[in-house]
């Protein structure tokens, strides 16, 4: 039985053709998609390269394969004009599964099925296309292939270890938590400051004796008092500490990378190079290293300073992000390493602090004065591709950062820093 799908109801999108994710991704394909494309007989086509393999083993077992990619980093089927060669030879439906759903994600949300958005495509981050209910033919097409049998049976997300609800009464915290996120009545600093008090509440509270209408009553009580737990002027929240920022800048390199894993594989100079990149984050002196396609390095100094006001287009896509992310719940659970929402949303509020670190970065590197709105769309699109995607972001180093930064109580101190 198929299960409804939950759309977010703010998002467009339609492919632009980019071949941006045909560069970045590694297209792991099943044995029967291997199967598909060998019958395809690509080496007798004439149309790739003779030396040029189609599959690259992973793992040692010999038995998981992904596509192999060119020497510029595109996938071995993106042709000179950026199209696939599987999609315009044998048609859409021939490609791997995960070639299809990109930029979509599709998430078990009890009795529905939530879908959200990979904003690593510069046409989500940028809102281009048609309105997300206008793709619903092609979501049931892929729902039907991405969808296991028994997802109406993953149970909810955890709100903090061990506090687990029904379904319903996690989509109650799920929708206070948009209800927040999406008030544009409030500028985006204190929305992003409320949001991480209750990320602090949710994980101290017992929900045994809270199920039903007692926690909307909850999510209620804490909307109405967190904004009476920020200072009226947030100009008064202390900077930063030493440590903090050190943290910091060792999680924004996580998401600075450009790969998520491929060229990690490479070559002993590759690594060589992420190992002096980390030291130099750890650091923190001098200059940034060069790390994201296009942004030279800049003193580390300058990530502190302002960026800029940040304009009405900037609030709508953070706002936007936010929202998509919390709706479709891509940020806690099976969806986000296994993570309760307590911690996923603390990562979430993070990683747009990454955001506008990067963005900063960008405009520094070109010699601007101030950010605009392409370096922060630029910014999203690079640390989106990670979060939730990195095996390197679920893993305990990275889990142990974002919880002590919130036990040092420097999360609020950075994003005013940030996005100042
Ligand atoms: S198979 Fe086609 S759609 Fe998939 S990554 Fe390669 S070029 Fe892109």
């Amino acid at each position: 039985m198929s299960l409804p799908l939950q759309l977010p109801t703010i998002q467009n999108w339609s492919c632009h053709v980019c071949g941006g994710c045909c560069r970045k991704h590694e297209i792991e394909v099943t044995p029967e998609e291997k199967a598909r494309i060998e019958s395809q007989n690509w080496p007798a086509s004439g149309e790739l390269p003779a030396d040029q393999p189609v599959f690259v083993a992973m793992g040692r077992s010999g038995k998981r394969f992904r596509l192999a990619h060119q020497a510029d980093g595109a996938c071995v089927f993106l042709n000179e004009q950026g199209l696939c060669r599987i999609h315009a030879k044998f048609g859409e439906p021939t490609k791997p599964l995960a070639c299809r759903m990109f930029p979509y994600t599709f998430h078990p949300g009890g009795k529905r099925i939530l879908v959200g958005y990979r904003f690593s495509c510069p046409s989500v981050a940028a809102n281009k296309g048609k309105l997300v209910a206008a793709n619903d033919r092609d979501l049931k097409t892929l729902q039907n292939d991405t969808v296991p049998e028994g997802a109406a049976k993953i149970p909810a997300p955890q709100v903090s270890p061990g506090e687990q609800l029904s379904w319903p009464d996690t989509f109650v915290i799920v929708e206070a938590l948009e209800r927040l996120a999406g008030d544009r009545s409030k500028p985006l600093i204190r929305r992003l400051l409320e949001l991480n008090v209750i990320a602090g509440l949710l994980a101290q509270a017992r929900f045994e004796k809270i199920h039903g209408p007692r926690v909307g009553e909850l999510m209620q009580v804490l909307l109405d008092n967190v904004p009476h737990e920020l200072p009226e002027d947030l100009g008064t929240i202390p900077k930063p500490s030493s440590l903090g920022r050190l943290q910091f800048r060792q999680h924004a390199a996580q998401y600075a990378r450009r790969d998520t894993f491929v060229e990690a594989r490479q070559s002993w100079a590759f690594r060589w190079q992420l190992f002096r990149a980390a030291v130099s984050y750890a650091m923190g002196s001098g200059k940034t290293p060069q790390m994201p396609s296009g942004y030279a390095p800049v003193p580390y100094a300058d990530l502190d300073l302002p960026g800029g006001p940040i304009t009405p287009e900037m609030d709508e896509l953070i706002t936007r992000y936010l929202r998509v992310k919390i709706q479709s719940q891509s940020f806690c659970g099976l969806a986000f390493y296994e993570q309760p929402i307590a911690e996923g949303l603390r990562a979430l509020l993070l990683v747009v602090g990454v955001f506008f670190w990067l963005a900063k970065w960008r405009f520094r590197a070109d010699g601007r004065t101030e950010w605009t709105f392409d370096d922060l769309a630029h910014a999203v699109t690079v640390a989106d591709h990670h979060h939730g995607y990195s095996p390197a972001l679920g893993g305990r180093t990275f889990r142990s950062r974002v919880r002590q930064l919130a036990e040092m109580e420097q999360i609020a101190p950075l994003l005013v820093q940030m996005l100042t």
